[in-house]
């Protein structure tokens, strides 16, 4: 094994992965962050594994492409899922985290390896030697141009983050708490319910708000999984009624009915001093936010914590560039891993902070590297990453897990079904791979409960 240390640069989810992986493997690890000398327009703190919008790492239901993916990073030891489980807070199915305590932990557990060696400051030019980049969707300019000598050429689209409300600042005579269909171990979220009239003259307000213009040599393409809600009220007056304002599930206790639509809170903290206006992710200008935003009904006098923003995002087209080894074709030793190989979402990059590490590891010791069978989730993100899940023409765009990146379950049957099916399938898989991982994989688990929400929940009425 060389002894050489190997560099991850980046250490946010993918990078943190990554690094303490590589460490656990009996690599040493330089781990280069620019922060705190430099901060990218979106990450705030100074520690690693920073959570730059939603708290949420989305659904914990192991039937659930996102779920089985939480616990197969579970089984194989997973740093960021044992910092997001010890930091849970309330939100029904979902795995959401108080995010200092998260990132806190995600610090300690890495500088108390022994391995890493964390180097701050930006990287300009690429290092010698084995090079991990987890620079993630905010790579910054110069270490994305050095790249580009190697990629000859760069991607990019927009994706927009939503705004976070003081707990203490909500109408509470308005809000309601319910999670939906009464999922989750509590009524979790804070409920802002509109009528037909206050939902139109809303959307109305979106529409003709003002914006933020892109600067005019970019063309903005947006993720679709994450779109602004301007650019979902611009496809239809009903559009943000069926996506993140849905009301069904939701029963108001003083109407015993639903609204016609619903603003939802989700806790950002486990003293609910500040919450995320979920899926409210925007391109309005701060001004227009707090004006449009003050007119929901429950946020008359919101005290803002976070305003919305527009972001952009790099990512290489991997399955081009990369070979199965998650390496450059060009340069073999220079890996990849997190959201710049074109997976998104922060257990996605997790996720593939992992399988870069088991991919490193193998060259180092001249081993085979293999990761998990495509039909599990780890498996399915790879077969993303590598163009695998996806018909050899089709132009690479990220994506967060899906079940459409498996390999399909055979036989005609219900949706709920097919979903039992493809978890305890990849379940089976994972069980069968285990003995060929470096290292030791637990057993599969059973969920994490979530934390008592009374406990947890202290926004005053
Ligand atoms: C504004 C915004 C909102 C988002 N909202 C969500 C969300 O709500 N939910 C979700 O699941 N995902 C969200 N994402 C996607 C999110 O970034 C990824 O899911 C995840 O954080 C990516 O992980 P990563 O490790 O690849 O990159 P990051 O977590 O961004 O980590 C990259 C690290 O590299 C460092 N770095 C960058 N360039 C250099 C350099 N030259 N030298 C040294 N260090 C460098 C950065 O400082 C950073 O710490 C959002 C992304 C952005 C930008």
């Amino acid at each position: 094994m060389s002894n050489t240390p190997i560099t991850v640069i980046g250490a946010g989810l993918a990078g943190s992965e990554c690094a303490y992986q590589l460490a656990r493997l009996g690599h040493d690890v330089v781990l280069r962050e620019q922060k705190p000398v430099k901060r990218s327009p979106a990450h705030q703190s100074n520690t690693f594994a920073e959570l730059v919008c939603s708290n949420s790492m989305r659904s914990d239901n192991p039937e659930s492409a996102i779920g089985m993916r939480h616990a197969e990073l579970r089984r194989v030891g997973s740093v960021i899922l044992h910092a997001a489980d010890a930091n849970r807070v309330p939100a029904g199915d979902a795995l959401a985290v108080e995010r200092e305590g998260f990132s806190a932990e995600v610090t300690r557990k890495l500088t108390s390896t022994g391995r890493i060696t964390v180097v701050p400051g930006e990287v300009t030019e690429i290092p010698d030697g084995d090079v991990v980049f987890a620079t993630g969707p905010l790579t910054s300019e110069a270490l994305t141009s050095a790249l580009a000598r190697f990629t000859g050429e760069k991607l990019y689209f927009y994706d927009a983050i939503a705004p976070i409300v003081a707990g203490d600042s909500v109408d509470m005579s308005i809000a309601f708490r319910a999670s939906r269909y009464g999922k989750g171990e509590g009524a979790d979220y804070l409920n802002l319910p509109m009528n037909k009239e206050e939902y139109l003259r809303f959307v109305t307000e979106v529409r003709a708000g003002q914006k933020v213009t892109p600067h005019a040599f970019e063309e903005p393409k947006y993720f679709e999984g994450c779109l602004p809600i301007e650019v979902m009220a611009e496809r239809g007056e009903r559009v943000l009624a069926f996506g993140p304002m849905k009301p069904v599930g939701l029963t108001d206790p003083r109407t015993g009915r639903w609204p016609y639509a619903v603003v939802q809170l989700r806790m950002e903290d486990r003293a609910g001093t500040a919450w995320n206006l979920v899926g409210f992710q925007t391109r309005l200008t701060w001004p227009e936010q707090k004006r449009i935003f003050g007119m929901i009904p429950g946020l008359q006098n919101a005290e803002w914590v976070r305003m919305g923003q527009i972001h952009r995002n790099t990512f290489l087209d991997s399955p081009r560039l990369l070979t199965p080894q998650l390496c450059l074709k060009s340069e073999p030793r220079l890996f990849f891993a997190g959201q710049i190989t074109g997976v998104e979402g922060y257990v996605e990059s997790t996720a593939c902070g992992y399988l870069t590490a088991l991919a490193v590891h193998a060259r180092r010791t001249g081993t085979t590297f293999a990761p998990p069978p495509g039909t599990t989730a780890l498996g399915a993100l790879y077969r993303h990453v590598t163009g695998e899940a996806h018909p050899p023409d089709a132009p690479y765009q990220p994506t967060n897990v899906v079940f459409a990146l498996f390999p399909p379950v055979e036989g005609r049957m219900k949706k709920a079904d097919k979903r039992v099916a493809y978890a305890a399938r990849g379940r089976e898989a994972f069980d069968a791979w285990a003995p060929m991982a470096p290292h030791p994989v637990a057993p599969a688990i059973v969920r994490v409960p979530p934390p008592a929400a009374a406990a947890a929940v202290t926004v005053a009425p």
